[in-house]
């Protein structure tokens, strides 16, 4: 996808600061943090939004959360507690059209949220 965003961050063809990649998703530093760490976890593949999640991308959506675990043990966050969240429609907060899960931590969080 030419003009995605993620994509081409994927591709190399946009700098980020990547801080885990395997066979199925990647994870960056988001750009405009909203908490001491605010990384984002992305899926290789292109879907716009959970929406076109299948069956078939189960195993995907399960390493976003295994990873998620990890890479907030590794800040200490799983001492602290921490957000995996993913917005879904403009409604919903969503702006870059490439399914991507936010974790969020290293401060309190409110509930529910904004
Ligand atoms: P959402 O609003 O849920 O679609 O989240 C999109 C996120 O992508 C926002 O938190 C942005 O700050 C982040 N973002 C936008 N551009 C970049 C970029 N070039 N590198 C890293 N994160 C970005
Ligand atoms: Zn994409």
């Amino acid at each position: 996808m030419d003009d995605c965003l993620f994509c081409r961050i994927r591709e190399g063809k946009i700098p980020a600061e990547k801080v885990h990649e395997d066979e199925l998703v990647f994870a960056i530093k988001d750009i405009n943090p909203q908490a001491p760490t605010h990384l984002l976890i992305i899926p290789h593949k292109h879907q716009e939004t959970l929406m076109e999640l299948e069956t078939a991308d189960r195993e995907t959506i399960g390493t976003v959360f295994t990873v998620a675990g990890k890479l907030a043990r590794e800040r200490g966050l799983d001492k602290s507690g921490f957000r995996v969240v993913a917005n879904c429609g403009s409604g919903a907060g969503q702006s870059v059209w490439h399914i991507h899960f936010h974790l969020l931590g290293g401060r309190g969080m409110k509930w529910p949220p904004g």
